[in-house]
């Protein structure tokens, strides 16, 4: 096998001629020599021309060829239990494992299966009211069901990333995931996916409960048996995955009164950042944009004043959300359709915070959740006191007032449906995370220019980036330090962020969980 690059004008597509005979060329072999010739890359290069690189193996006639195979589910009924809790991402993909290894799931989630959710989102959206279990951050799927579904992740260490794609694409999500740079899925196709994972859990024999809130866990003695309780409903095993996600603050004061450790972890706050999606496509293609052309993104890491400033989620031709778990909260996320056609990009663009780093008041191992939930709190406020009428409507400012320290006179049309109250952001935000950002957005714009422009919204606040607490667990056996059978799972857990690096963490606990 011989691997090689390729590289195609975009717009222009590549045929399977073109492919034999680089293939021939790489392998110096004539064409009718070239075997099996795989694409297993796409990237798009816009630094002059606009260019689709290919990677590519190439085999010759006869050589071997050994396609990925996802491991077969297995039939489970009457097989041991394992209880999952939580069925986002890390839930999800740990059931799954289950199956495969001949263990039997027990899914339960706090809030309702995919369908009826999107009902609750939609009254959240237009009618302000918020479903405490059934939201953009609970129900089936979790916080990854409505979200722009990209599949990225930093951290190669954590696992073989093929075995979440591969099952993504049996599940219904687009094959080219497997091969692009940035894949991503969609809020429009993730419900049908989430779907699918269930019936194949479902059909083989493994449990799902929805509106079942964990209320608590009981050690039954030393043995590694355990009661869960939902309200007034008990289950029963051995194992519990526990992948309840980064929001389930009741699960970390549950840990806190049975005595079981949590220590505070760092995690990274800011503002979301609106720009008209046209502008970011012609900065990122250099003004050479065709329809044709995927919607522009962008990514950014800055160092400020010793803390890491970075872009978070980026949501290309998206829309803001409103991705709160409590009432009295502001707190915005983004989504995107598989087509990313809305006429808006957002990111998250944060500031690292470490333990520590929060104001003086808040210590112990909820230091930084409470820090984080009073600055999500204040924006609440702040709207409500300045004539908000949608309970969501989020503080606002555009980017270059921002900067300047001056409340917007008005403000541009956003994607974010609840609304936008204008709003000195500048001081609302945490003074070491305001002070920073207002130093990187003229920072980004020496790479991107026009990227520091009043025609981009700030909204407050983006706090939700990864989990303030950690639940520590044995490095070894993945179970919690206090709770041997306990495994911690998933962002919640302090182990992982975003939806691939939970999926992976979920396949790990239920390794460890089925040993
Ligand atoms: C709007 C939005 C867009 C996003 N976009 C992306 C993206 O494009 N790409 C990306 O990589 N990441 C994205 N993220 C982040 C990503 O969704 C999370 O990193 C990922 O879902 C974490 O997976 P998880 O399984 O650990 O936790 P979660 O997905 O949070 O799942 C936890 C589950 O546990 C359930 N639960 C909580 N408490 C209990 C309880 N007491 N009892 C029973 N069940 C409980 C919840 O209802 C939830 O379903 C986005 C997040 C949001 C909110």
């Amino acid at each position: 096998m011989k691997e090689f690059e390729l590289a195609l004008r975009i717009g222009k597509e590549l045929t399977e001629a073109q492919l034999k005979e680089a293939a021939a060329k790489a392998l110096g072999v004539r064409p009718e020599k070239v075997g099996r010739v795989e694409v297993v890359r796409r990237s798009i290069d816009a630094r002059q021309d606009i260019l689709y690189r290919y990677r590519v193996q190439a085999y010759r006639e006869g050589e071997a060829f050994e396609p990925y195979r996802v491991a077969p589910y297995q039939d489970v009924h009457g097989a041991e239990p394992v209880i999952v809790v939580g069925a986002g991402p890390a839930g999800l993909f740990a059931a799954l494992k289950l199956l495969q290894l001949g263990r039997r799931p027990i899914v339960l989630e706090r809030g309702k299966d995919v369908e009826r959710r999107k009902v609750d989102m939609a009254r959240l959206s237009v009618e302000g009211v918020l479903h405490p279990d059934s939201n953009y951050c609970y129900g089936e799927g979790g916080a990854g069901a409505f979200s722009d579904g990209k599949l990225f992740t930093r951290s190669s260490k954590r696992g073989d990333i093929r075995e979440v794609l591969h099952q993504l694409v049996a599940f219904g999500a687009h094959p080219d995931i497997l091969i692009d740079a940035h894949p991503h899925i969609g809020t429009d196709r993730l419900p049908e996916v989430v779907k699918n994972i269930r019936r194949c859990i479902e059909e083989h024999g493994g449990e799902y409960h929805f509106d079942s809130r964990v209320t608590d866990i009981v050690r039954k003695g030393p043995d590694r048996a355990f009661e869960v309780h939902c309200g007034t409903s008990v289950y029963r095993a051995n194992r519990v995955i526990l992948a309840t996600g980064h929001s389930a603050r009741d699960i970390y004061e549950l840990f806190q009164a049975r005595g079981w450790a949590l220590e505070a972890k760092g995690f990274a706050m800011g503002v979301r950042v609106e720009h008209p999606q046209w502008l970011l496509n012609q900065i990122r293609y250099h003004g050479k944009y065709q329809p044709f052309m995927p919607t522009a993104e962008y990514a950014f890491v800055q160092q400020v004043d010793g803390r890491g400033v970075f872009s978070f989620c980026m949501c290309p031709g998206g829309i803001l959300v409103p991705s709160s778990t409590e009432p009295d909260t502001v707190v915005l996320n983004g989504m995107s359709n598989a087509a990313r056609n809305s006429k808006w990009a957002n990111a998250g663009v944060v500031v690292q915070i470490e333990p520590g780093d929060q104001p003086a008041g808040y210590s112990g191992p909820f230091a930084l959740m409470d820090f984080q939930r009073d600055v999500e709190r204040a924006m609440y406020r702040y709207a409500r006191e300045h004539g908000a009428r949608h309970p969501f409507t989020a503080p606002g400012q555009r980017m270059k007032d921002f900067c300047r320290g001056l409340v917007s006179k008005d403000l541009p049309k956003t994607s974010y449906h609840p609304g936008v109250v204008s709003a000195p952001l500048h001081e609302l935000l945490p003074e070491h995370v305001a002070s920073r950002l207002r130093k990187v957005f003229p920072q980004v714009e020496r790479s991107m220019r026009g990227y520091y422009t009043n025609d981009a919204l700030l909204l407050g606040v983006e706090s939700r980036t990864s989990s303030p607490v950690r639940l520590p667990r044995n490095p070894q056996t993945l179970e919690h330090l206090d709770v041997p059978g306990l495994y911690p799972c998933g962002e919640g857990a302090g182990y992982a962020g975003g939806i691939v690096s939970s999926a992976l963490d979920g396949i790990q606990c239920a390794q460890a969980a089925a040993l």
